[in-house]
């Protein structure tokens, strides 16, 4: 049977005081693929990545939060200067590249995004490749993941009681996949809990927040805390207590001053 201890040590992360997760270790290279957690407590789990569930269900796209799968970030309609991700394809295009370390790619977008990789890119080692080229491999650039089938069944089967079955994703693997075509079910996620009236609404929907804590960061009154909701993915919450209703949480949010400029 997998081991699934990783999952149960991630989940008392919280209360065990984590030092280190390095949730694929790359202090060796990229190969062989070690996922490594420490805890204060002296405790340690490592484990081939290929034979770990948490890694499992992370490349099948079944424990990405809701904002992955929506994501706002997406070649066509980043803001960003420069995107830079790793290269996937590598070994393909520039096989003597491929060293273990990790290579990336790096495109910038605007003018400005130029200037700072003219200013960088001397002191690199640098390849040059077709945009179109260097995506094929890397087409999450472009497009959000679908979510998967069963996320939902997998989110409600996994997590009872507070305690964590990650054999059920092997579980729900074995059910024969849906015909083609069958619409998969998007999941009830919904709105977030209501805001208290006259505090700002951060995100209309889960997926709307993809859990930067810029907003965190930038409230001068410490009113914002990220919580946890039933999928253990973090979104901030805002103390009425100590909110002075400055909107700073508001203006710093990369998903919300989108939204705002889209209206
Ligand atoms: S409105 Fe101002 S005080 Fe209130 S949570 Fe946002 S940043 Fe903090
Ligand atoms: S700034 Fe706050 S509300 Fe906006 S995406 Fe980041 S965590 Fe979510």
């Amino acid at each position: 049977m997998t081991d699934t201890r990783s999952y149960a040590l991630i989940c008392k992360l919280s209360e065990a005081n984590l030092l280190k997760l390095l949730t694929v270790d790359k202090t060796r290279g990229w190969r062989p693929k070690l996922i490594h957690i420490r805890l204060a407590d002296g405790s340690s789990y490592q484990c081939y990545a290929p034979e770990d569930l948490y890694h499992i269900a992370f490349l099948k796209n079944m424990i990405l939060r809701p904002s992955c799968y929506a994501c706002h970030f997406k070649l066509s309609h980043s803001q960003a200067d420069l995107t830079i991700g790793d290269f996937w394809g590598v070994a393909d295009t520039f096989p003597d590249m491929n060293d273990n370390k990790g290579i990336s790619l790096v495109l910038p977008r605007t003018a400005a995004g130029w200037r700072i990789w003219k200013a960088l890119s001397p002191r690199l080692e640098v390849r040059t490749v077709d945009a179109e080229h260097a995506l094929i491999r890397n087409s999450t650039a472009r497009r959000s993941v679908k979510i998967p089938d069963r996320r939902e069944r997998f989110f409600k089967e996994a997590f009872r009681d507070g305690a964590l079955d990650l054999d059920v994703l092997e579980k729900l693997e074995a059910e024969p996949s849906p015909p083609p075509g069958t619409p998969s079910a998007l999941p009830a996620w919904g709105p977030p809990p209501p805001a208290e009236p006259g505090l700002p609404v951060l995100y209309p929907s889960k997926e709307e927040c993809c859990g930067c804590e810029a907003c965190r960061a930038a409230c001068p009154k410490g009113a914002i805390a990220m919580e946890p909701d039933g999928e253990t993915f973090l979104y901030p919450r805002i103390d009425a207590a100590l909110c002075v209703n400055c909107r700073k949480c508001q203006r710093v949010c990369p998903i919300g001053g989108k939204r705002e400029k889209a209206q």
